[in-house]
Parts: structure tokens; C-alpha cells; sequence
């Protein structure tokens, strides 16, 4: 090995293997890459347990990938912490639990019994009703799956974070400004100023090319794919919900330009403290402007009525940094009314 190669782990978490393909799919810069780099740890890719992260004395960098769902996460996550020089949360899922989250609108216990037992849709065979969490041995072989935390939880919330990474899955422009990085650590040994966050912080609507009207007056909701969207003109203003308002700029606007809206998986831009708050804030008055001061509350709550999924719009990627994820844990162990 040469020595002059620095040291990367690439860890996973809870994840779907999107984040890892985007790594992959550097193709020649990950194979440039590696004249400077000695990847020591990438299980979905090799076969290495977490006995090999444990057994390497200190890493440069770990590239950290989904969120805290399980205990096993947390042990991964505080050994990374333990060795890397720096720590990168890579992908939504690591910076905000990203989609992982939204599963914290249930408790453990219900998702386990949906996923694995009463799932109409489930396509393995589960006769022996087997969930994870429980003790699990197949000739005298240990099995079993960590416990499930109670919820889905970005790095943050266990470790400093040095760089955050975001994107469902990063994109090429933020890998390249990651690559920068590595670039800049190798050659200098120098930890970046840190926090360092590889999007802009401003929102993503200032780089936007569409037409935004100076005054939005929506009178109902509207879908892609249910009905024509015009692709020039702002969402927004055509009724179809899109968070470019509170989302950071620096994706390259690729939803946008497929004429679909912005979901927010760059995270929120640092003032908005709640991505959902904000969003009913930023959204709400856009509702028969011309017509607010006649609506009635009943007109406003069937309004909002028509959203299928009005979580799931609003923290597509941010339930696990919401005030909401914090407010009903505290429901829960009984410190809120
Ligand atoms: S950020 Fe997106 S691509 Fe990456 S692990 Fe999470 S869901 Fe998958
Ligand atoms: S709300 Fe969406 S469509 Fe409208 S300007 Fe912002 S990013 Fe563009
Ligand atoms: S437009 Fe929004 S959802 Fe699409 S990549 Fe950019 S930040 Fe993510």
C-alpha cells in the first residue's frame, strides 16, 4: 500500500443503495481517484464487516451514507467519528434522515408489523413470521438484526458533521465539489473550515429560469401527471406544490428543467428552522389571494384537504430535523401536552 495514500471509508446506514451508485457512477474519477486514495472500507461493494472498521487504527475521511435507524448505525457511526479526520454525511438521508424519516410518523413496532407481516404487497416468503430485532439462528448461526430505534435520525443528532453532502442522491456537482475537497486534503493535509455545506445557501428559486408572476393568487391544488403543467411558468404559481422557496440552490436544477418540481432534497436553506413550517408559511398565503379576506375557514381547511399527503410534500427529507419529529417524541414520553 502507499503510504502517502490517504484512508476512506465509505459507510452505510440506513440507506437504499442510491447514494452508493452515485459513487460509482464516477466511473474514471473514482479510478483517478484511487491513484491517491486506498478505499478501506465500502461493504456494498467488498465484503468487509464491521469488525474491519473496527480494526483500522484511523481513517482520513468517512463518507457516512443514510440515516440512524438502527443500533448497529449508531455503533458504525461512533467508531467513524472515533477514526476519521473528517466526517461527511453524504446524501439526504445522513444530513436530514431524508426519506428514512418519514417512517418516524409511526412507532417501530407498527412499521415492523406492516412491512413484515400484514403488507398486502409484500413478495417474500414470511411463513415463519420473522421480524427484525428478534433472535434469529439458522444452524447455530447468529442472525439477528439490531433493534430498530424509535426513529429515523440524521448523523448530526449522534456526531459533529464536518461536510454535508447533500442530494437523493448527491449530484455530479456536488461530488465534484466533495472530489475538490479530497483534492485539497490530499495535497495540503488540512482539515477544511468546518462546517462545510457543498450547496448554496440561498434558495434554489433565485437560480430558477421560470417565469414568477409578482403577485400569486392559486385557486386549487394541482398535480404532475394528472393534468398539463406549463414548463416555463413557476410552479407555485400554476398551483403544483414545489419547495424551491425553502430549499438550498446548487443542484443544477435538474427536476426543474424536467418540469417537475422542486422536492427539497438539498435541505433547507440555515434560516428556516422548520422545512415544513416554512413551507405552510411560504405556500398558505399564495392560496385566492385576491380572495382572502372572503374565505372562510372551512374554504381554507378543503383547500388544504386536497393534498394527498400534506407530510410527505412538506418533509419529503427533513422529517428527522423537523420540530414536529421532536414535538411528538415528546408526546410520546408523556413532556408535551
Ligand atoms: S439520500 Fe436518497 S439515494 Fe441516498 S440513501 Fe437516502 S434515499 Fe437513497
Ligand atoms: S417555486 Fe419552484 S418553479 Fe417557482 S421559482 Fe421557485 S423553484 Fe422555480
Ligand atoms: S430540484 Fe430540488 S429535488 Fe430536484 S435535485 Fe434540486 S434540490 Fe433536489
Amino acid at each position: 500500500m502507499n503510504e502517502k495514500k490517504i484512508k476512506i471509508a465509505i459507510i452505510p446506514a440506513a440507506s437504499c443503495g442510491g447514494c452508493d451508485v452515485s459513487l460509482a457512477n464516477l466511473n474514471e474519477k473514482l479510478l483517478e481517484l484511487t491513484n491517491f486514495v486506498d478505499i478501506v472500507f465500502w461493504p456494498t461493494v467488498a465484503d468487509f464487516k464491521i469488525e474491519d472498521l473496527e480494526n483500522l487504527e484511523s481513517i482520513d475521511i468517512a463518507l457516512f451514507i443514510g440515516s440512524i435507524r438502527l443500533k448497529e448505525h449508531e455503533e458504525k457511526l461512533k467508531l467513524a467519528r472515533e477514526k476519521a479526520k473528517i466526517l461527511v454525511a453524504y446524501g439526504a438521508c445522513a444530513c436530514f434522515g431524508g426519506i428514512f424519516s418519514l417512517g418516524n410518523l409511526f412507532d417501530p413496532e407498527e412499521l415492523l408489523e406492516h412491512v413484515y407481516l400484514s403488507n398486502e404487497l409484500i413478495t417474500t416468503d414470511n411463513t415463519e413470521k420473522e421480524i427484525p430485532g428478534q433472535k434469529y439462528e439458522i444452524n447455530g448461526l447468529d442472525l439477528s438484526i439490531t433493534p430498530l430505534t424509535d426513529h429515523a435520525r440524521p448523523l448530526n443528532d449522534f456526531a459533529r458533521v464536518d461536510i454535508y453532502a447533500p442530494g437523493c442522491p448527491p449530484r455530479e456537482i456536488v461530488l465534484d465539489m466533495l472530489i475538490k475537497v479530497i483534492s485539497d486534503y490530499i495535497q495540503t493535509r488540512q482539515i477544511p473550515e468546518i462546517p462545510l455545506v457543498l450547496a448554496k445557501d440561498t434558495p434554489l428559486c433565485n437560480s430558477c429560469p421560470r417565469i414568477k408572476p409578482e403577485k400569486i393568487s392559486i385557486d386549487r391544488f394541482r398535480r404532475i401527471g394528472r393534468e398539463p403543467i406549463q414548463q416555463d411558468l413557476c410552479f407555485l404559481a400554476q398551483g403544483v406544490i414545489c419547495l424551491g422557496p425553502i430549499t438550498r440552490d446548487g443542484c443544477g436544477l435538474p427536476c426543474i428543467k424536467a418540469n417537475m418540481p422542486c422536492r427539497g432534497c438539498f435541505g433547507p436553506t440555515s434560516d428556516v428552522i422548520d422545512p415544513g413550517g416554512k413551507f405552510a408559511s411560504a405556500f398558505a398565503p399564495l392560496f385566492k389571494l385576491d380572495q382572502e379576506k372572503t374565505l372562510s375557514d372551512e374554504e381554507l381547511i378543503k383547500i388544504v384537504e386536497e393534498i394527498d399527503d400534506p407530510i410527505g410534500y412538506a418533509y419529503r427529507f427533513t422529517l428527522g430535523i423537523s420540530l414536529l419529529k421532536r414535538i411528538m417524541r415528546e408526546i410520546k414520553e408523556g413532556r408535551t401536552e
